[in-house]
């Protein structure tokens, strides 16, 4: 689970995040949508521990981690632009952060081989990121992720860079995972279809503020504003 209490966060002057509350249970596949710089990333980076916050509270499965380093906080980001290693192959990118963690060796060899075999990216372990699509990249970043173990995924636009084509089946992808692994889940994505696909709720966002969190089902028939009637292209 992941609760945010009153998360107010500054970039200088600039009030990118304006007292936010926010809460995802365990398991929940929870899809933020909202316009570019309304303040999705941030909030990411924010749970992730990448960002000093103004005020507020972070709590992940109950402990509350405003203050921890971001090892320390149980989450596996992927991230908009996916930053691969470039001098290292997809097994070194996916061995990375476990190395840095001490995994002992044939352990950190067992987490690869399942994350390569539900990514469908064996074949590619001992290429490098520029030897790759654009998706298998993708699939990759998503690895790098997945190896970690964690109960808590935050993905940023982890699609955005692909064709419709592989959108859709990296889409059934990530379902699948989600089903298998029930870790919790925050998706950023400017996709509707993505968000009506995967999201169990979905978190509508305008101004550094939560418009509207509710299920797919409810945000289109009930929405709380015109803003996210208009978001969702809800029926007037
Ligand atoms: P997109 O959909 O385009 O990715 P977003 O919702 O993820 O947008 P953010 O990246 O969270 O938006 O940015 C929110 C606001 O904060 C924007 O106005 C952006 O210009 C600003 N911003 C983001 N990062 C910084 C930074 N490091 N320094 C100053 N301002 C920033
Ligand atoms: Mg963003």
């Amino acid at each position: 689970s992941v609760s945010i209490r009153d998360l107010t966060l500054k970039f200088g002057s600039l009030e990118v995040l304006k007292s936010l509350n926010l809460d995802i249970d365990e398991g929940e596949f929870l899809v933020l949508l909202g316009p570019s710089g309304c303040g999705k990333s941030t909030l990411l980076n924010c749970i992730a521990g990448l960002l000093d916050i103004s005020d507020g509270q972070i709590f992940i499965g109950g402990n509350n981690v405003t203050w921890s380093e971001p090892s320390e906080r149980g989450i596996g980001m992927v991230f908009q632009s996916y930053a691969l290693y470039p001098q290292m192959t997809v097994e070194g990118n996916l061995a990375f952060g476990l190395k840095n963690a001490r995994m002992p060796k044939d352990q950190i060899a067992e987490r690869i081989a399942r994350a390569a075999e539900v990514l469908q990216i064996e074949p590619l372990l001992k290429r490098k990121p520029a030897q790759l699509s654009g998706g298998q990249r993708q699939r990759v970043a998503i690895g790098r992720a997945l190896v970690r173990d964690v109960d808590v995924f935050l993905f940023d636009e982890p699609l955005s860079n692909l064709d419709a084509k592989l959108r859709a089946e990296l889409r059934v992808e990530i379902k699948r995972l989600h089903h298998r692994l029930k870790n919790t889940m925050i998706y950023v994505t400017h996709d509707q279809i993505e968000a009506l696909t995967l999201a169990d709720r979905i978190a509508i966002m305008r101004n550094g503020i939560i418009q509207q969190l509710d299920t797919p089902h409810e945000i289109y028939n009930r929405p709380v504003n015109l803003y996210v009637a208009g978001f969702m292209g809800s029926p007037g």
